[in-house]
């Protein structure tokens, strides 16, 4: 049987957000289960996004958690550390691939074109995407665009007509239609490669089998399933873990002042690891029977993906303080 291997893969833009933590734990739990890896990589390609000793404060977040990673930053030998920015000649010759077979091509469109698409499309009702503008330029074309100074990015061309089908392990049965896509970046203006790309081909490269995450990258998941195919590459299974909701039912914000959102705030009010790892598993999950407080090998021997709830969870700051004072 094939080896389960299972990632986190935050960008590091910030502390560890309980919603991260939660997706790290379920994959964490998840590998532990099925005596597989848990890998962490740095999807550090959006060099805006990166923060200074971000990575290494989710690591020590990860690790004051118990949630140790068996590849990854931090572990020396052949396979870490893992970097998405330290990766891109690894990536090279897939888009090469993809150039070559004309499923990617060169697009020379500004950002005031694309706005201007966008608003047309807005204005008659539709889905704003590209249209394919740059599909079909000739060397010539391409060279005067070159000439005109535009900075070309590279799109992938979403074949029309077609139902993406996922199995996700906890939605079921989920359709795209690819009409409503749109020929996405793959290779930004300054050459690095989207989240799009960069996830897939790691992913891939990695031998990930399982992919657990947020409900938020849902709607990108069509997009690297097209990837996996026109590479050639088996697609993993799919998980995605509902949303976690404040209180008042409303999506949590990075920015809501009325939960403590970072698990770094947690350690430094004292919070007991046990607690929180025991809070942010039934946060979606459920556990077979009435039992409330497990310990995290506990909770890796029960864990399954067919007991995690498609609804979104609710944060009750109770409940974790309950829990807090059984250990
Ligand atoms: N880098 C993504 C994030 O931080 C995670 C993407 C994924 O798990 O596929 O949200």
């Amino acid at each position: 049987m094939k080896e389960t291997r299972v990632r986190f893969a935050p960008s590091p833009t910030g502390h560890l957000h309980i919603g991260g933590a939660r997706s790290a734990l379920f994959n964490w739990l998840y590998a532990k289960k099925h005596n597989g890896k848990f890998i962490l990589r740095f999807e550090d390609t959006d060099q805006n996004r990166n923060v200074d000793q971000a990575e290494q404060k989710m690591m020590d977040s990860l690790s004051w958690l118990g949630l140790t990673w068996d590849e990854g930053p931090g572990v020396g030998g052949p396979n870490g550390p893992y970097r998405s920015s330290e990766r891109l000649h690894l990536y090279q010759p897939y888009i090469d691939q993809l150039l070559g077979k004309g499923i990617a091509y060169r697009c020379y469109c500004t950002p005031e074109e694309l706005e201007q698409e966008r608003e047309t499309l807005m204005a008659s009702g539709q889905t704003p995407r590209y249209l394919g503008k740059c599909r079909k330029l000739s060397e010539a074309d391409e060279a005067q665009c070159v000439a005109e100074g535009r900075k070309p990015v590279i799109r992938f061309r979403v074949p029309g007509n077609e139902t993406i089908v996922i199995h996700d392990q906890v939605r079921g049965r989920v359709t795209f239609d690819s009409e409503g896509i749109g020929d996405f970046v793959i290779i930004k203006s300054d050459g690095m490669p989207t989240y799009n790309l960069a996830v897939t081909i790691d992913d891939y490269l990695m031998g990930i089998t399982d992919v657990i995450r947020g409900e938020e990258h849902l709607s990108n998941t069509p997009r690297q399933v097209l990837i996996y195919q026109a590479l050639g590459f088996d697609t993993p299974t799919f998980a995605h873990v509902s949303l976690i909701l404040g209180k008042d039912r409303q999506k949590m914000s990075k920015r809501d002042e009325t939960v403590i959102q970072f698990v770094e705030q947690y350690r430094d009010l004292g919070f007991l690891p046990e607690a929180l790892n025991n809070f942010l598993a039934l946060l979606g999950w459920s556990p077979e029977g009435e039992r409330e407080i497990f310990s995290l090998e506990e909770l890796a021997q029960e864990f399954s993906l067919d007991r995690v709830a498609k609804n979104p969870a609710v944060f009750d700051p109770e409940k974790l303080n309950w829990m807090n004072n059984h250990y």
